[in-house]
């Protein structure tokens, strides 16, 4: 008898072609993610993955609810077909849902059966029947509910036999890799890795780009954003991070435009080398943070004035959201508490004191002109530091 996890994946079965190609992405990102702990084993199998060899080490459980593509995944007993060592082991995961359901003075059962192995000699119907009386014969205080059960004991007949009573939710979403490559513009604020977190689900490798500005901005700051990327790369995989040097840049348009534009102006600076750096690293969108009407820079005005400066699309997955749900998001996938350490973010040194919330694209565009865009953008695309978070 051997302990074991079963992983379903479920999307990708709509994928028609492609899924023997998402399969093997998922699998590999499978075996990464749990690369560190120790000699974990995946087998696929008939739809499923099968981790063996698990260990004893529990955050494998977090680690695996973690990778997209993962619809849900059970702890399961993995034992040979015969009657016997079904027998025990459904006595066994029955007894552990006990222990796990607390306080009760009855527990409403059932068993749940499926055959894919069609030479085993009872039917999924009968197995169930036989495994049920089994356990209400050998068990006190437990009694048969069909309908809604406290506990279901899972028993599915393939190569060998395999008896759960979890199911347990995974991430969800797609496996990393099987829809391209975009760069999240990587603020050290709430916002920006829930936007990443959320496109990444959806299958998309990710690369960083963070804005700096020493030194108005400390060696902090950049930590908690390398803290950000490493949390993030728990479920999106290895990140690859640019931080840009942004304070020339900032002091230019400081000095010489208008007050009320300066947050545009960065913005649009920001699209620019963001899309630049995107085209190096092979991807082909940019990710921000922004969430409509949030603050001045964030209305529709500004955000069509933010798109006019690159050609690449921006995804903006947060867009539609309360600041409300975007927290909810972080504190699940445990970027939050990092997010509101109270480091200066370089938009916050030079905000204007009061913003264009309707700017006008055509004298956005013009008070551009007042600084020699090209030359700035090329001095910190040349002076970037890269940084590879492996995780
Ligand atoms: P966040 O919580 O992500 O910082 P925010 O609500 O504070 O977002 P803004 O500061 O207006 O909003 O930034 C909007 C978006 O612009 C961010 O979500 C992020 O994608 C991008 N951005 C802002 N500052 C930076 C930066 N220093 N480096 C990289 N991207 C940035
Ligand atoms: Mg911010």
């Amino acid at each position: 008898m051997e302990k074991v996890l079963l992983l379903r994946y479920g999307e990708i079965h709509l994928k028609g072609l492609n899924r023997p190609y998402f399969e093997r992405v998922l699998l590999s990102n499978i075996e990464k993610a749990l690369e560190a702990y120790g000699d974990v084993k995946v087998i696929k199998a008939q739809g499923r993955y099968y981790i063996e060899n698990l260990g004893d080490d529990p955050r494998i459980y977090d680690a695996v609810s973690r990778i997209f593509g993962i619809i849900s995944f059970s702890p399961a007993l993995k034992v040979e077909k015969s009657m016997d060592a079904i027998r025990k082991a459904a006595e066994l995961q029955l007894k552990e849902a006990m222990e796990a359901q607390g306080d009760f003075n009855e527990l409403t059962f059932k068993v749940e059966s499926r055959r894919s192995d069609k030479s085993f000699p009872l039917n999924s119907m009968e197995l169930s029947r036989v495994i049920g009386a089994h356990l209400l014969k050998n068990f006190s205080g437990i009694k048969v509910d069909v309908h809604q059960p406290m506990v279901t004991i899972n028993i599915e007949i393939r190569e060998w036999a395999y008896v759960y009573h979890r199911i347990i939710s995974g991430a969800g979403g797609m496996p990393v890799g099987t829809n391209g490559k975009a760069a999240l513009m990587l603020s050290g604020g709430i916002d920006s890795p829930v936007a990443g977190w959320m496109i990444s689900k959806r299958g998309v490798k990710l690369t960083a780009v963070h804005f700096h500005s020493f030194p108005y901005t400390s060696d902090r700051s950049k930590e908690k954003v390398i803290e950000l990327c490493r949390i993030l790369t728990r479920y999106c995989g290895p990140i690859r991070l640019y931080v840009v040097p942004f304070t020339r840049i900032q002091q230019e348009l400081y000095q010489k435009c208008p007050d009320n534009m300066l947050t545009l102006l960065m913005r649009r600076f920001m699209m620019k080398i963001g899309e630049i750096i995107a085209g190096k690293e092979g991807a082909s969108v940019l990710i921000t943070g922004e969430s409509l009407g949030q603050v001045a820079s964030q209305t529709l005005e500004s955000l069509i004035v933010t798109d006019d400066a690159v050609s690449m699309p921006i995804l903006r997955p947060l867009i539609g959201m309360d600041k409300i749900e975007i927290i909810d998001i972080a504190k699940e996938i445990d970027t939050y508490e990092t997010s509101i350490l109270p480091y200066e973010d370089c938009c916050t040194i030079f905000v204007p004191k009061h913003p264009l919330t309707k700017p006008r694209l055509d004298r956005i565009r013009e008070a551009e002109t007042l600084v020699e865009g090209e030359e700035l953008i090329k001095e910190a695309v040349a002076n970037v530091e890269v940084i590879d978070i492996k995780g």
